[in-house]
């Protein structure tokens, strides 16, 4: 198999062929992100690609899910993705097929085209939302507002494709959670993921948010400040999802499936807050510290 520069995929693709489809990420820009900062955007020869499906198939004949590698493969033009999805089912013929979206991602396609993707096995997109505050997302060069979240997936949904969102507390600096969380919610409640990742960003040093930082443009929420955005959040919700709360970068990690789960988990979390200490805020301040490559 080919990959070039890092491999990221979500938890729950683990037991995925991993296809490298592109390299990199269109956008490249997002002011906390480092996973493709030295990785130029490019796509995949179409003869690695069909090289690793032969190589794929020799090893896992019988795999039923396949994700595409990159920062956003679904950016690729509709012709390109039913080429790409035709070619994956000569070698697997009833395989399922994932990948990350950004939310521009769906711009370059109408609906039509979302339910042309759907019947050629392309489902269960990974958007990272990151937040549904204008502000956040403008600060954190996301590349889109919250109308734009707002109309997107709505445009999947109406496709019949299911997505997860990723939900990347902390985005918002100090003093600014509880916003980021009503705005948050006010999204998500007119959409229907079927999860949301939720973690907590952890600067990294070769990011521009770190630069942000040191240049007094950013200020980082506490850690209870993280808990306290997190419970609001999910007190907010209104719709049905899972909520996969397991991250090194959560300060409490958690999985919830609401409705069922709110009143464990939102206990849980303002017990914790209830009990929290300046210890507490110091070692988990300098656990985030510590953590590397994420
Ligand atoms: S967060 Fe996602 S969209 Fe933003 S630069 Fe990183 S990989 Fe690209």
């Amino acid at each position: 198999m080919h990959y070039t520069g890092p491999v990221i995929r979500p938890p729950h693709e683990a037991n995925s062929i991993l296809l490298e489809v592109t390299v990199g990420c269109t956008h490249n820009s997002c002011r906390f992100c480092t996973f493709y900062y030295d990785t130029p955007y490019r796509i995949a020869p179409k003869n690695q690609v069909e090289h690793d499906l032969q190589e794929a198939q020799r090893v896992n004949p019988n795999a039923k899910r396949i994700y595409a590698v990159g920062g956003d493969p679904f950016t690729l033009r509709t012709a390109k993705l039913v080429d790409l999805a035709r070619m994956i089912r000569r070698y697997f013929p009833t395989i399922n097929i994932g990948m990350y979206a950004r939310v521009d991602s769906m711009f370059n396609k109408d609906v039509d085209d979302l339910k042309q993707l759907k019947a050629e096995g392309i489902n269960d997109l990974v958007i990272g939302i990151e937040s549904g505050d204008d502000d956040v997302l403008a600060q954190m060069d996301k590349g889109y507002t919250s109308a734009d979240i707002l109309r997107e997936c709505q445009k999947l949904e109406q496709a019949g494709i299911a997505y997860r969102v990723i939900f990347l507390g902390g985005l918002a600096g100090k003093g600014n959670g509880e916003r980021n969380a009503r705005h948050t919610a006010q999204v998500l409640n007119q959409l229907h993921p079927t999860h949301m990742y939720m973690t907590s960003v952890a600067v990294q040093p070769e990011s521009l948010l770190y630069q942000d930082i040191l240049e007094g443009r950013f200020v980082e929420s506490s850690e209870q400040e993280r808990i306290e955005e997190t419970l609001s959040l999910i007190e907010q919700l209104t719709n049905p999802m899972v909520l996969l709360g397991q991250s090194v970068a959560n300060p409490v990690n958690f999985i919830a499936t609401l409705p069922d789960d709110y009143e464990p988990l939102t206990q849980m979390l303002k017990t914790t807050i209830h009990r929290f200490t300046h210890q507490d805020e110091r070692s988990l301040r300098a656990y985030r510290e510590s953590l590397i490559n994420i």
